[in-house]
C-alpha cells in the first residue's frame, strides 16, 4: 500500500505534462505514424494501408475517394477516435496498443459514422452518446431527428433459420451454439423466437460463407438488422461452438452480438456490451450466460419500451442470486448485493429474505448498476456515467447532497467494477484500464494500466470489499460468479471459488 500512495504523489505531476491524457499509457510507441497509403503506380489510384482502409470502413475517418487518400491530419483524427473508442492512451498514431486492438476478431458492421464530424464529446456525454446510437426518441425529436422505423421489426414474434456450418465444427455444435445464444435473447425486448425450415422465410437467417469480399482480414461476421435480418459468419475462422478456448472463437459468442444487430442494435464502446465490435479473448474458458443490463436497457429504449414492472428472472434463483453485478459493504457484516433489477441485503454473508427494486431501496435510483462501493460512509451506484449517492442511516438509504451527477469527463470508460481505497479514495476500473477517483470532489487522479497497478484481479472482476473495514490489506474481490481474496501489497490472490459457497442461502 505504501509503494502506491508514493505513485499518488509523482504519478499526477508526470500525468499532467502529458497532453490529451486518457485510458492507460501505452508502454511503447512507435516514433513515426505508421500505416500510410503507397503512392499510386503510373498514376494510378493509391494503395490505402490497412490503417486507413480499418479506419475508413468501420466509421472512424470520412469515406474518402480512392484517388483522394486521406491527409496526415485525417489519419491522425481517424486514430484518435479508434483510440477513445477503445478505452486507449490518444497518442494520435499507430503505436503498439492501438496496433494490438486493430488486430483483434471483429464484426464487419460500423462502428461510427461518418466519423470526420464526429466530435469527440459525442462518446462521452450520455445524450451525445444516445444520440449516436440513434436510441433517445425524445432527444431525437428535439434535434428535429426522425427514428428510422425501418430499422425496426414491427412484430415480437421472430423466425430463424440456419444454413451450412463453419468447418470447423459439426452440425450439431453449431446448432447448440446458435441455439443457446437466441435463446438468451429471448424475451428481451418482448422478444420471442422461433425455428422454421425455410430460409426463404426466417426473420434471421445465420449462415456460414467464405467472406471474400470483407472490408478487413479481422472481419469474423456482419449481420443486418431488421426487416429481414441475414447473419454471415466466416465459413474458414476456426471458431468453438460455446466455450473461447486460446487461439480460437467462440461461435456463441459472435453469435450473441450478431443477434443484437438483428434486433436492431449498434456497435458501442461499452466493454461490459455485447455490442462491442472487437471479439476479444474476454470470456476465455468461460460462457455468457446472461444479456448485459446495458444491452437490456438499449434495446428496451429503442423499442420505447419501459423497465419491467415485474422482475426478470430469466432463470435466476431469486431468493438467492448466484450471479452478481455488484456488491458493497455498508458495515463489515451489512453487504447489499446487486443483480439486475435487484438487491438483496446480506448479514454475516447470508441473504436476508427476498430481493427488492434497486429504486425502492435508493430513492431515485438508477434501474440497473454497473459498480458500486461504499467509502467514507457514502454508498455511490454507477450506472453508465451518472454517480448516484447515499447514506444509509436508521436501516435506509437516504440520497445525499449534490447527487447524481456525472462523471468527470477525464474517465473516458465507463465504470465496470470499483472498490475502496484508504485514503477515502476509490478505484474504479473497466477492462485494463483504472482511475482513482475522488467521489465528493468528482475529481480522478491517476488513470492508468489495470494490470500494471493492480495485479492479479480477477480479469473481470466487478467489486472488491475489505475484508476488515479498518484495515485495507485484504480484498474480497468478486468477479460474477467467483470471489478470490487479494493482498493490496504483495499483489497475492488466492484461488478463485464459486460464490454460492461463499454467501449463504437461509432457506
Ligand atoms: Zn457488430
Amino acid at each position: 500500500m505504501k509503494s502506491l500512495i508514493v505513485l499518488w504523489i509523482l504519478i499526477p505531476s508526470v500525468l499532467s505534462t502529458l497532453p490529451g491524457l486518457s485510458g492507460s499509457v501505452p508502454t511503447l510507441k512507435r516514433p513515426v505514424p505508421l500505416g500510410v497509403h503507397a503512392p499510386g503506380v503510373n498514376g494510378g489510384p493509391v494503395q490505402k494501408s490497412p490503417v486507413e482502409v480499418y479506419l475508413d470502413e468501420f466509421g472512424y475517418t470520412a469515406s474518402s475517394n480512392e484517388l483522394e487518400p486521406p491527409t496526415p491530419f485525417d489519419l491522425q483524427m481517424g486514430l484518435l477516435r479508434f483510440q477513445m473508442y477503445h478505452g486507449l492512451y490518444r497518442s494520435g498514431l499507430f503505436d503498439v496498443e492501438t496496433e494490438e486492438k486493430m488486430a483483434l476478431h471483429r464484426c464487419e458492421n460500423e462502428d461510427l459514422q461518418n466519423g470526420a464530424t464526429l466530435k469527440a464529446k459525442m462518446l462521452l456525454h450520455p445524450r451525445f452518446r444516445k444520440w449516436r446510437l440513434r436510441l433517445n426518441r425524445k432527444f431525437m425529436k428535439k434535434l428535429g431527428l426522425e427514428l428510422d422505423t425501418n430499422r425496426l421489426w414491427k412484430k415480437k414474434s421472430l423466425q430463424w433459420s440456419i444454413q451450412g456450418t463453419p468447418n470447423s465444427l459439426t452440425q450439431k455444435e453449431t446448432r447448440e451454439a446458435l441455439v443457446d445464444a437466441i435463446s438468451r435473447w429471448e424475451n428481451i425486448g418482448g422478444f420471442r423466437f422461433f425455428e422454421t425450415d425455410s430460409p426463404n422465410s426466417a426473420d434471421i437467417l445465420f449462415s456460414f460463407e467464405q467472406m471474400s469480399d470483407k472490408k478487413h482480414p479481422t472481419v469474423v461476421s456482419r449481420a443486418s438488422g431488421p426487416n429481414q435480418s441475414r447473419v454471415v459468419f466466416d465459413k474458414f475462422q476456426p471458431w468453438s461452438h460455446v466455450i473461447q478456448y486460446p487461439g480460437s472463437l467462440s461461435l456463441h459468442r459472435a453469435a450473441l452480438h450478431s443477434i443484437g444487430h438483428s434486433l436492431g442494435l449498434q456497435h458501442t464502446p461499452e466493454i461490459d456490451s455485447l455490442m462491442n465490435p472487437l471479439f476479444k479473448s474476454a470470456q476465455l474458458f468461460s460462457k455468457i450466460t446472461a444479456i448485459p443490463n446495458e444491452d437490456d436497457k438499449t434495446l428496451r429504449e429503442l423499442y420505447a419500451i419501459p423497465a419491467p414492472t415485474v422482475t426478470q428472472s430469466s432463470g435466476e434463483t431469486l431468493k438467492c442470486p448466484k450471479h452478481l453485478d455488484s456488491v458493497t459493504a455498508v458495515s463489515e457484516n451489512l453487504w447489499f448485493f446487486f443483480r439486475k433489477y435487484n438487491v438483496w441485503s446480506v448479514k454475516n454473508r447470508k441473504f436476508q429474505g427476498e430481493h427488492r427494486r434497486i429504486k425502492e431501496v435508493f430513492p431515485d435510483g438508477p434501474d440497473f448498476v454497473n459498480a458500486t462501493v461504499t467509502s467514507n460512509g457514502l454508498t455511490v451506484l454507477f450506472a453508465e456515467r451518472t454517480i448516484y449517492g447515499y447514506q444509509y442511516d436508521a436501516g435506509r438509504f437516504v440520497k445525499a447532497e449534490g447527487f447524481p451527477r456525472e462523471l468527470h469527463e477525464r474517465v473516458l470508460f465507463f465504470p465496470q467494477a470499483a472498490f475502496p481505497l484508504t485514503n477515502g479514495s476509490i478505484v474504479l476500473l473497466s477492462g485494463n484500464v483504472f482511475a482513482t477517483y475522488d467521489v465528493l470532489a468528482n475529481m480522478p487522479h491517476i488513470l492508468n494500466d489495470k494490470n500494471r497497478m493492480f495485479p492479479n484481479l480477477p480479469f473481470d472482476v466487478r467489486s472488491g470489499i475489505p475484508v476488515h473495514t479498518q484495515d485495507y490489506s485484504r480484498y474480497y474481490m468478486f468477479d460474477e460468479t467467483t470471489v478470490s481474496e487479494w493482498q493490496s501489497a504483495s499483489h497475492e490472490a488466492t484461488p478463485a471459488k464459486p460464490i454460492t459457497d461463499f454467501f449463504i442461502c437461509s432457506t
